[in-house]
């Protein structure tokens, strides 16, 4: 089976942190526009740049910039992916939806973590990167030393789309277009859907999952 497992959730609901440690335990490919718009951007190429403006703004980039992109390595994988901010929108799910009804040894499923709005905004609003990919939280995960890196000594920063304002129209976003999804998915594969309460620390949720994957391998054997 080639399946795709759709993490679903607002920005600070722990989709990446969720998606790294999921990934390593079941041997699955993590699919993740944001990270792969972040990297394009970074590299400076024809789809960073036209992205760039949209991401900056917390906005979705348009489908005609990055979707080919995502879907070559969509289609090219061999193994199971999980999908951290994909779909998105409507339309986007639609294509998912499509090649699961084209493939028969594809599955769609979907995590939704459900965060409340407060905890979000503590959790984000507390973040500092470093460009070796390591977060900090001033919280949760503070550095030894303020605004450096415990493991490479550079400076921490914070992400532009990670501001109080810009994250706001990202929730806003979220609401509006992305949670919709989950609603048409359920009424579709009433089977595939599972709710993960993501208020807890990151243990806690982990061990939902770790629950929710053995009811799946159940399912897969029927
Ligand atoms: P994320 O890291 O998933 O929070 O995504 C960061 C940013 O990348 C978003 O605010 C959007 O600008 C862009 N992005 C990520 N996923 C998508 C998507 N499925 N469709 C359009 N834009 C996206």
């Amino acid at each position: 089976m080639k399946n795709f497992y759709i993490l679903v959730g607002p920005p600070g609901s722990g989709k990446g942190t969720q998606a790294q440690k999921i990934s390593k335990k079941y041997n699955l490919t993590i699919l993740s526009p944001g990270a792969l718009l972040r990297d394009q951007i970074k590299s400076r190429t024809k789809i960073g740049k036209l992205a760039e403006p949209f991401v900056l703004a917390g906005e979705l980039v348009p489908n005609e910039i990055f979707l080919p992109k995502l879907l070559q390595i969509l289609k090219q994988s061999r193994k199971s992916l999980l999908l951290d901010g994909f779909p998105r929108t409507i339309e986007q799910y639609k294509i998912l939806s499509d090649f699961e009804k084209e493939n028969e040894k594809c599955k769609l499923f979907v995590f939704e973590i459900d965060v409340s709005t407060r905890k979000l905004q503590e959790r984000v609003g507390g973040r500092w990167h470093c460009h070796c990919g390591e977060i900090f939280h001033t919280k949760y995960r503070p550095s030894k030393r303020a605004g450096i890196c415990d493991i490479c000594q550079q400076k921490l920063f914070r992400r532009s789309d990670e501001k109080p304002d810009i994250l706001r129209n990202r929730l806003l976003i979220y609401r509006k277009k992305t949670s919709r999804i989950i609603r048409l998915f359920e009424g579709e594969h009433s089977d595939g859907y599972f709710l993960v309460n993501g208020d807890k620390n990151i243990d806690d949720v982990n061990k939902q999952f770790a629950k929710i994957f053995k009811k799946i391998h159940g399912l897969d054997k029927r």
